[in-house]
C-alpha cells in the first residue's frame, strides 16, 4: 500500500506553519489515541499515521528533506526512535502536553466536566409571630428542573455520542502565542457528549425552565438572615450532573409593637402621667397574651422594665429572652374645660416649691445656672 502524503494525513497544506501542524496533529491525536479507541484497528493504523507525519514535519530539517524528496527523503529515520512502531511505549512527549492536566494523576481516566446545578436563594417574608413560633410554609422558586421526557440526558432516544471535537473530553488547547490555554469544548460545553437527536421538549438541554413547589419547615425562633438549605432543591445540573442546593433565607416583616434584638423584644409603652405619678397596673402585650406590669409611684418617662423569659427562645441555643418595655409618659390632648381648669388648679399647689415635686427640672435648672456661671466668669 502506497504511503500517503504527510500533508494530506494531518490534513493540512504545504504551507502550513508549525502551530497549524500542532494542532491538526493534537485533534487527530486526540480522536484516534489509542487508549480511547481499544480494539479499534483503523484507529491505531490513523494515530502510528499522524504521529510518523508530525514527528517528521515538525523537524524542518526533515521537513525539507520531506518535501524535496518525498518519502524517499526521510524513509532512513521513519523507522528510527520516535518514528512508526514506537508509539506504543512512547505516548509521551506531545501526549503528556495534551492530555497532562486533563488526566492529572488519575491514572489516564476521563474525567468529565460535569457541572453541579446552580444554588438558589430564596427570600421568604416572615411575620414576627411566625419567625418566633416556626411554621409551615409553601413556597413556590422559578428555577431549572430536569426535563421529564429525556430525564436530563438532553437526547429524545437518551443515546448520546462521544464528542467528535473533544474526543469526549470535553476540553480542548488553544494556541494564544507562546502559550496555550486549556479551554471548555465549545462543541459539547464541557460534557464530552454529542447528541444527533436532541429532545425537543428541551432542546437537548436536558433542563427546563419550572416553578417548583415546595414545603419548608421554618423552626422557632429564626431571625432576619437566617438560612435554611434544602439539598438538591437548586437548578438541575446540565448534562444529568446533581442538582444544587436551595437556601431559603428568612426576611422578618417589621412589627407594630415589638423590636426584635438577638433574643429579646423590646416595646414602648404610653402611660399617662397621672398613672406614672400615682402608680398602678399595666396591661402589656406579649407574644403569647397580655400580662400585667406593676408601675411603681413616681416613675419616671423612659423607665425600662425587664418581663424575664417573654421574648424569644433561640433556635440555637433555646435560651428564651426578655420583654424590655419601656415606659413613655404622654401628654393628655383635646382637654375639656373642666379638665382644663383642673389642671390649673393643680398646677397652682406647685409655684410655692417646685423643686419638691418635679427632681427633673430641679436638676436641669442646677445645670443651666452651673452653665451661665461658667459662662460669665
Ligand atoms: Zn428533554
Ligand atoms: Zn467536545
Amino acid at each position: 500500500m502506497a504511503k500517503r502524503d504527510y500533508y494530506e494525513t494531518l490534513g493540512v497544506g504545504k504551507t502550513a506553519t508549525d502551530d497549524e501542524l500542532k494542532k491538526a496533529y493534537r485533534r487527530l491525536a486526540m480522536k484516534h489515541h489509542p487508549d480511547r479507541n481499544q480494539g479499534d484497528e483503523s484507529s491505531q493504523e490513523h494515530f502510528k499515521e499522524a504521529k510518523e507525519a508530525y514527528e517528521i514535519l515538525k523537524n524542518p530539517q526533515k521537513r525539507a528533506a520531506y518535501d524535496q524528496f518525498g518519502h524517499a527523503g526521510v524513509s532512513s529515520s521513519a523507522g528510527g526512535p520516535g518514528g512508526p512502531g514506537g508509539f506504543q511505549g512512547d505516548v509521551g512527549d506531545i501526549f503528556g502536553d495534551i492530555f497532562g492536566d486533563i488526566f492529572g494523576g488519575s491514572g489516564g481516566r476521563r474525567r468529565q466536566a460535569r457541572q453541579r446545578g446552580s444554588d438558589l436563594r430564596f427570600s421568604l417574608d416572615l411575620d414576627l409571630e411566625e419567625a418566633v413560633s416556626g411554621t409551615d410554609r409553601e413556597i413556590k422558586v422559578p428555577t431549572l428542573g430536569e426535563c421529564k421526557t429525556c430525564k436530563g440526558s438532553g437526547a429524545r432516544d437518551g443515546h448520546k455520542q462521544t464528542c467528535t471535537t473533544c474526543g469526549g473530553v470535553g476540553q480542548v488547547r488553544m494556541q494564544q502565542g507562546i502559550f496555550s490555554v486549556q479551554q471548555t469544548c465549545p462543541a459539547c460545553q464541557g460534557s464530552g457528549q454529542q447528541i444527533s437527536n436532541p429532545c425537543t421538549d428541551c432542546g437537548g438541554q436536558g433542563r427546563l425552565r419550572e416553578t417548583r413547589t415546595l414545603s419548608v419547615k421554618i423552626p422557632a425562633g429564626v431571625d432576619n438572615g437566617d438560612r435554611i438549605r434544602l439539598a438538591g432543591e437548586g437548578e438541575a445540573g446540565a448534562n444529568g450532573a446533581p442538582a444544587g442546593d436551595l437556601y431559603v433565607e428568612v426576611q422578618v416583616r417589621p412589627h407594630p409593637i415589638f423590636e426584635r434584638d438577638g433574643d429579646d423584644l423590646y416595646c414602648e409603652v404610653p402611660v399617662c402621667f397621672t398613672l406614672a405619678a400615682m402608680g398602678g397596673e399595666l396591661e402589656i402585650p406579649t407574644l403569647d397574651g397580655q400580662v400585667k406590669l406593676k408601675v411603681p409611684v413616681e416613675t419616671q418617662t423612659g423607665r425600662m422594665f425587664r418581663l424575664k423569659g417573654k421574648g424569644v427562645k433561640s433556635v440555637r441555643s433555646h435560651r428564651t429572652g426578655d420583654l424590655m418595655c419601656r415606659v413613655v409618659l404622654e401628654t393628655p390632648i383635646k382637654l375639656t374645660r373642666e379638665q382644663k381648669d383642673l389642671l390649673r388648679q393643680f398646677e397652682a399647689t406647685f409655684t410655692k416649691d417646685n423643686s419638691l415635686h418635679n427632681p427633673r427640672s430641679q436638676s436641669w435648672l442646677k445645670g443651666v445656672r452651673e452653665f451661665f456661671d461658667r459662662m460669665t466668669s
